[in-house]
Parts: structure tokens; C-alpha cells; sequence
């Protein structure tokens, strides 16, 4: 009698698929064709594994388990954005968004914004996940299975379609959930599966500072962006109150560092509001990423009921981008997807909630 754990198969490598294989005594290649079926084909049930037999599939699934992700709401932007609530299976829920970005000159792109916990500690005084506090990490089958369940229900309308570009800006801080975080990325990369480029996926931080130079160490390949928002301690402690345990001067120092180590470019993220696009916040934008490997993306915030923040008018957000451009820093606006959907982290699942009499918890 065997006595295994048991695993989520969409957690497992190849490796690991081999390994409960050769426990059950099933044939090897059984691990190669059902890391194909669920890293590749994305399915949600045993029943759609149609060439591994039922008695084998009956033995697997006794010791993998497959959790998709149920899907409670799925909102259509009139530019393509979708969004969607999934619910987990021990009931939490989370979001996440499908961006299509149709290119002239070169493959057209498929971005998909995903989530790393239910919830988050941080914070952010703009943000709707922020709200209503942390509840748990997720898991890398979770965080996996937003980019399956995606391409499984975009499938049914287009065959074809693959997801080209992950970003780790979802609801939660990615690099509190670290390891989860990594391994996702690694499955994601695996050539037999979703087969994403590492320079294809993103990670966004509101500057956990430790995990900034390992992520350096551990994947030079992977895209950082930071949530800067602002460019002097007092403002952005009140915006990203993670910049009271590691204020700008040890931020700007990780990333002086880690674009030494990867030579790559970190994308700083601003998100402007109609108080902080301003000349001076500009300008000391400017004197902050002088000399910095990076771009700035400056991003008009979505209006979040119960934040007060409100949304610059363009002539401002022109103004501070043209300040920064004088002072020599790269930067670009954000194209605007999905503003005709609750498309800002945490909105959808927190008005879900609000709709369906469930409890909004304090921080
Ligand atoms: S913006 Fe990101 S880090 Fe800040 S509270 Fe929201 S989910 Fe957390």
C-alpha cells in the first residue's frame, strides 16, 4: 500500500511528476504526458486527460489533486481588458486581468496582471486590496493556475490563443510570498508548459529591499518594476507605508545594486493623483533617478471608493511628464486598459463582497 501525500498537480514540475509515478508504479512517460495536459493544454478536469486510461487517472488523482480556479465574475472592457474573480478553493477569492495589446510590426501581446495573496499587509493608501488587510499567501499552483484558467477560457472562443507576458501586479506584495513567487515563474518558463520568456514576466514590489538583491541573485532574467508614488520619504511613507521600514535611500541603494548585478532597467512605477502631480514632486523625481538603469511609468490612478485620492487631468499629467523628460529620465504613460471596468487591484472582489453582504475586513 502506498502512502503518499498528496500534491496540486499544478504546483508540480516534471521531476515531481516522475518522482509519484514511479511511487504508484505507473510508467514514466505518464509524468511527461500529464505535465503536457495540465502545463500545456491548461484542462481542468481529469476527465479531459484523454490518453492516460481511467483506471491510471483514478490512481493519479488519488494522489494529485486539481484545483481550478472557479470563476465568479469575468468583466469585458470595451478595449479587450478582461478581469476576472476567481474563487480558490477553500473559498477566498482573488483577481485577475487580461490585457491584449494588438501590435502592428511585431507578435501581438497577451498580458496577464496575476495575484500572489489573498489580501495584502502593505497597505498603499490608493489601492482597494490594501483595504481590507492580508489573508493568506497563495500558493504557486494558485498563482500558475490564473494564467491556465485564463488561457483555458480564452481558448473556447480562440484555439490559438497563448498568454505572451506575465506581470506580478495583482492583489499582494510578490516579494513577501518569495519562494512561491519563484517557482511560479520557473513553471511558467518550462518550455513544456506555458512556455513564457523570463524577460516576458515582471515582478512589481513596493520595495521589499532583502528580497530585491536576492531576486537579483536568483533570476537576473525577470522584470522588476517598484512602486515608487513618490520621491521623499514623507510623502511616499504616507502612500507605501512599506517606505517605513526601508526608506528611498536604502530603496534607490537595492536597485543602484541590482542593476549592477543584472544590468537590467527597472521600470519605477508612479501612480499620480491629482495632489502629487506636481511641479516639485516632479522635480524631485528628477533628482532622485539621476544616474539610475530605469524608466518611468507614471500612471494616473483608478478612483477607489473610500480613498479620496482623485485622478490628475491630462494637462498635469503632461506637464510632469515633460519635467521629467528635461531632467533626462526616461519615462512613458501607462496605456490605459480596462477604465470602463473596475479594473484597479481589489475593486471587483471588494464590491462582490459588498453586493453579497460578506464581511469587509479591517486592516
Ligand atoms: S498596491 Fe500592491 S503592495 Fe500596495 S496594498 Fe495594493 S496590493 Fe499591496
Amino acid at each position: 500500500m502506498i502512502s503518499m501525500e498528496t500534491y496540486d498537480l499544478r504546483g508540480c514540475n516534471e521531476e515531481a511528476l516522475i518522482q509519484v509515478c514511479q511511487e504508484l508504479g505507473l510508467k514514466r512517460f505518464r509524468a511527461a504526458q500529464l505535465f503536457q495536459w495540465v502545463q500545456q493544454k491548461a484542462v481542468r478536469s481529469w476527465s479531459e486527460i484523454s490518453n492516460i486510461g481511467k483506471e491510471d487517472r483514478s490512481v493519479l488523482s488519488a494522489h494529485l489533486q486539481l484545483h481550478p480556479l472557479e470563476r465568479i465574475k469575468e468583466q469585458r472592457s470595451a478595449d479587450g481588458t478582461r478581469k476576472y474573480l476567481f474563487r480558490l478553493h477553500d473559498g477566498e477569492m482573488i483577481e485577475c486581468v487580461l490585457m491584449d495589446y494588438v501590435r502592428e510590426q511585431s507578435r501581438d501581446r497577451h498580458t496577464v496582471c496575476v495575484s500572489t495573496q489573498v489580501g495584502c499587509a502593505v497597505g498603499c493608501a490608493f489601492c482597494a486590496t490594501g483595504m481590507e488587510g492580508f489573508r493568506r499567501n497563495l500558493t504557486m499552483g494558485e498563482i500558475l493556475g490564473q494564467v491556465l484558467d485564463i488561457t483555458y477560457f480564452v481558448r473556447q472562443e480562440d484555439p490559438e490563443f497563448q498568454v505572451t507576458n506575465v506581470v506580478f501586479m495583482g492583489m499582494g506584495e510578490p516579494l513577501l510570498n518569495y519562494e512561491q513567487v519563484l517557482q511560479a515563474i520557473m513553471l511558467m518558463n518550462h518550455e513544456r508548459g506555458l512556455n513564457i520568456g523570463m524577460r516576458r514576466m515582471t515582478v512589481s514590489t513596493s520595495g521589499v529591499v532583502p528580497r530585491i538583491l536576492q531576486l537579483a541573485k536568483d533570476n537576473p532574467q525577470v522584470g522588476l518594476a517598484v512602486s515608487l508614488h513618490a520621491a521623499d520619504d514623507t510623502t511616499r511613507s504616507q502612500l507605501v507605508p512599506m517606505n517605513r521600514k526601508y526608506p528611498l535611500a536604502q530603496l534607490m541603494e537595492s536597485c543602484r545594486e541590482y542593476s549592477r548585478i543584472t544590468h537590467r532597467r527597472i521600470t519605477f512605477e508612479v501612480a499620480l493623483t491629482a495632489d502629487n502631480a506636481n511641479q516639485t514632486q516632479a522635480e524631485a523625481f528628477v533628482r532622485l533617478l539621476k544616474g539610475q538603469l530605469g524608466h518611468v511609468n507614471l500612471i494616473p490612478v483608478n478612483p477607489v471608493a473610500g480613498t479620496g485620492l482623485e485622478r490628475p487631468d491630462l494637462e498635469k499629467l503632461k506637464k510632469f511628464a515633460h519635467v521629467l523628460e528635461v531632467g533626462g529620465i526616461s519615462v512613458s504613460w501607462r496605456e490605459e486598459k480596462g477604465t470602463d471596468i473596475d479594473a484597479a487591484c481589489g475593486q471587483l472582489r471588494r464590491q462582490w463582497r459588498v453586493g453579497n453582504n460578506e464581511p469587509i475586513d479591517s486592516i
